[in-house]
């Protein structure tokens, strides 16, 4: 099956989508993006993931391609031509097209490319033995709360990550206190049995599946505290896992090579993992 994308206005195979060269996404990396998942053919949190690209887009005064209504028509379209039942969107908005000035252009039109992919499910070994993360120091810029398709240091930080055969790379502030994951938010549960994740400042970007597990770990009542951690709480820590839209929720059993809580999966990640699968599952039932 040929993969089929949107590109500002029209649906073009794969092969043949294609951006201006002159894209200030392209020459600057000047736009944002989000990815949401696809569960049972329908967007996971789509109010939440448009929030947020309402708000990275005011932030750097990008103009919206379209009405959040109009995007999330096409974001269906995308992932119904594309067959995708569980998978995800991927969206892209950056300030358009204009000869390279660094500064903005007094007149461009915001590009729009969407896509959607299926993607496996999710390797049952992450869920029962967990996953390997390594801690490296933060050095992306100062507004990380901005969902901005400047990745190269998440690229780096993931490169590192598979080098040394870990799933995920923690960054750490220059305190020692861990900020996030290259692509995931970084959770623990301390020895008190508290639920500990950084508070979305500019430090960190503020993860959809991160929110709702905030909500969850609410419902099920769960110790929770939003404040940033060490490295050497992580290390010490009861328990300890990653969030994000695709990889969901995954234990970490160790860090640096270092076994988190004699290396097995604690009872609060089981717990949340199982709400979140009932929440995704959820929303589907609601559609309908
Ligand atoms: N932090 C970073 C740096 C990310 O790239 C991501 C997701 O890609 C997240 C956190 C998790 O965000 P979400 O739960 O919205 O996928």
């Amino acid at each position: 099956m040929s993969r089929v994308a949107y590109v500002n206005g029209s649906y073009r195979p794969m092969a043949e989508a294609c951006v201006n060269i002159e894209d200030r996404g392209y020459q600057f990396a000047d736009g944002v993006y989000e990815v949401i998942a696809v569960h049972g053919g329908g967007p996971v949190d789509e109010e939440g993931h448009l929030a947020r690209l309402e708000r990275s887009l005011a932030e750097l005064q990008i103009a919206p391609p379209m009405s959040m209504g109009a995007l999330r028509l096409v974001m269906r379209q995308v992932a119904r031509r594309n067959h995708v039942e569980n998978g995800m969107i991927y969206l892209q908005i950056t300030r358009g097209v204009a000869p390279r000035n660094h500064a903005f252009p007094e007149h461009s039109l915001s590009s729009c490319v969407i896509t959607a992919k299926r993607m496996p499910t999710p390797d049952p070994e992450h869920v029962s033995k967990g996953v390997a993360v390594i801690i490296i120091p933060d050095i992306r810029w100062r507004r990380r709360d901005i969902k901005s398709i400047s990745l190269l240091p998440n690229c780096l930080a993931k490169q590192q990550a598979a080098d040394a055969g870990a799933y995920e790379a923690w960054m750490m502030d220059e305190n020692g206190l861990i900020t996030e994951g290259a692509a995931s938010n970084a959770w623990i549960v301390t020895n008190d049995g508290e639920l500990v994740t950084r508070e979305a400042d500019f430090s960190i970007l503020n993860g959809i599946t991160r929110l709702a597990l905030i909500r969850l770990a609410a419902e099920q009542e769960i110790l929770f505290s939003e404040r940033p951690f060490s490295r050497e709480e992580a290390v010490s820590a009861r328990e300890a896992f990653i969030s994000s839209s695709t990889s969901l929720i995954k234990p970490v059993t160790a860090i640096d090579g270092e076994p988190v809580a004699g290396g097995r999966v604690g009872p609060v990640c089981r717990k949340l993992i199982a709400a979140y699968a009932a929440h995704m599952a959820g929303q589907r039932a609601a559609e309908g």
